[in-house]
């Protein structure tokens, strides 16, 4: 069975499940695909889902703690972030009830030939692929919407975080959800092309890696069907020169450190100016050599293991190659003494473009830090990536908002670290992918803008 919880602290197998059969899937995908067609001609239905909507998010308010504790025995999240994480999912449900009738309004379009307007109409049955490292964030940021809209989904969670997508699914069920409304499927990847190449289903939405996305991306292209890809990234950590020095010492740590440093968004490269390089240097060494690490679900503890052994074997080769290839070790990459899958907070600095470090994601506490002589420099060198998601610009907030509007990314955060909020859109360019989650713009990734014409 693939799907399994192996506590990552524990590196016990709590519990499998066993995977969906082909005629499961048939059965899901019909049905799936019968409550479109009910939702579609029935425009009252809206209003259940709206209240329905609402409702998760009750439930999710209520059970914060228990759902929590699920994620943190999949994946091994601290028990404080979970919780943070469940709260999260609530307001982006809350968010999409509250603004289902605005969104859904239909536009009137300017011109002279005529009356013209259009309408935005459900397009059907999607399926979503989502990753371990944010277990109900990542359901709830493409569920929400597309249920407000009336696309059911088929739901591919992670294979090493079965429970919490479970428990997620149960609980929209739970609050009134017609069956059919979220399927979560533990169904292998030749399942996933099946679903995708069938003509019930209209798109595919899928956050994770560049790889997977890739393969997922092809499949859907082979069979026309749109895609939204939210993908990794190595993100950027810009200070400079007119910089609150002491914000940036509150900020930049736990920039790196959130949820064990596997976040898409975390920030990855730190550039920092010649003459603060050393005293930055030391600041992060002195907040990551005060972690404690520990049983996740401990409130005491603030270093969380990494997901899985094979993340922890990937983390420790790439470190072993930028070495290899001249990068110095400033503090950490030692062996932590604990069973889980714990990784030492860890800062590489001496890495240069011809290191294959240089372009690659490295999902976990390891910080790498730059050192720059200029503006321009600085710049340069963010841009210097095949990803493009996030940065973050410490600066004189103007100057800094001038300096993010030259990255390369999608999303830039001035003065703070990255953030979430349901309002605000979340997605990247090049090879962090394409198409947007969340506000407006992500509720609109799977709607048929139908426009309507009378000369
Ligand atoms: P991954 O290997 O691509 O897995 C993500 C999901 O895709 C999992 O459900 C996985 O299933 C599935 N999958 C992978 N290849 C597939 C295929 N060929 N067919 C069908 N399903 C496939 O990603 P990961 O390494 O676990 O996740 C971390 C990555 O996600 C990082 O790169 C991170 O930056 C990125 N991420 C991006 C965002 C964003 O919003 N841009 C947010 C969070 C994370 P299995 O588990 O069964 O392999």
């Amino acid at each position: 069975m693939a799907y399994k919880t192996i506590n990552p602290y524990t590196n016990e197998v709590e519990k499998e499940f066993p995977n969906a059969t082909d005629e499961e899937l048939e059965a899901v995908l019909a049905k799936a695909h019968q409550l479109y067609l009910d939702w579609r001609n029935d425009s009252e239905s809206l209003e259940d889902r709206k209240a329905i909507l609402h409702r998760v998010a009750d439930i999710l308010r209520e059970r914060r703690t228990e759902y929590a504790t699920i994620m943190s025995h999949d994946m091994g999240k601290l028990i404080g972030e979970a919780e943070g994480e469940v709260d999260l999912c609530a307001d982006i449900c809350d968010y999409y009830a509250d603004k289902a009738d605005e969104f859904l309004k239909p536009r009137t379009l300017e011109t002279d030939a005529g009356k013209a307007y259009y309408i935005k109409q459900s397009t059907g049955v999607l399926v979503a692929v989502e990753p371990w490292n944010f277990p109900f964030y990542q359901i709830a940021r493409v569920f929400a919407p597309n249920f407000i809209i009336g696309n059911p989904m088929i739901l591919k969670d992670a294979s090493n975080c079965p429970a919490s997508a479970q428990a997620f699914a149960d609980a929209v069920l739970e609050a009134g959800a017609p069956e059919g409304s979220l399927n979560n499927m533990f169904i292998s990847y030749d399942q996933v092309a099946k679903a995708i190449a069938d003509k019930r289903v209209s798109g595919v939405c899928l956050t994770g890696s560049e790889r997977g996305g890739m393969s997922v991306a092809a499949e859907a292209g082979k069979n026309l069907k749109k895609t939204t890809m939210e993908l990794g990234g190595n993100d950027a950590f810009i200070i400079l020169d007119d910089a609150d020095w002491d914000l940036v010492k509150e900020v930049a740590p736990q920039a790196r450190l959130y949820n064990a440093g596997q976040v898409c968004t975390s920030s990855k490269r730190f550039i920092v100016m010649a003459d603060k390089y050393d005293e930055f240097l030391e600041v992060l060494k002195d907040a990551f050599s005060a972690v404690r690490m520990g049983d996740p679900t401990d409130r005491t503890t603030t270093l969380a293991p990494l997901n899985s052994k094979s993340a922890k074997e990937k983390l420790e080769k790439q470190v072993e190659l930028a070495v290899e290839n001249g990068a110095k070790v400033y503090y950490g990459n030692e062996k932590v003494d604990l069973p889980g899958q714990f990784f030492m907070p860890t800062i590489l600095t001496d890495i240069t473009p011809d290191n294959p470090i240089f372009d690659q994601e490295m999902f976990g506490p390891v910080a790498s830090v730059y050192k720059v002589n200029s503006e321009e420099e600085a710049i340069t060198l963010a841009n210097n990536s095949s990803y493009g998601l996030g940065n973050t610009v410490f600066g004189e907030p103007e100057h800094a908002a001038r300096v993010a509007a030259k990255i390369e990314t999608g999303m830039s955060w001035i003065n703070s670290g990255w953030a979430s909020l349901p309002e605000l859109p979340f997605g990247g360019v090049k090879n962090s992918g394409y198409g947007r989650e969340l506000s407006e713009l992500g509720f609109n990734a799977f709607v048929n803008e139908h426009l309507v014409f009378e000369p």
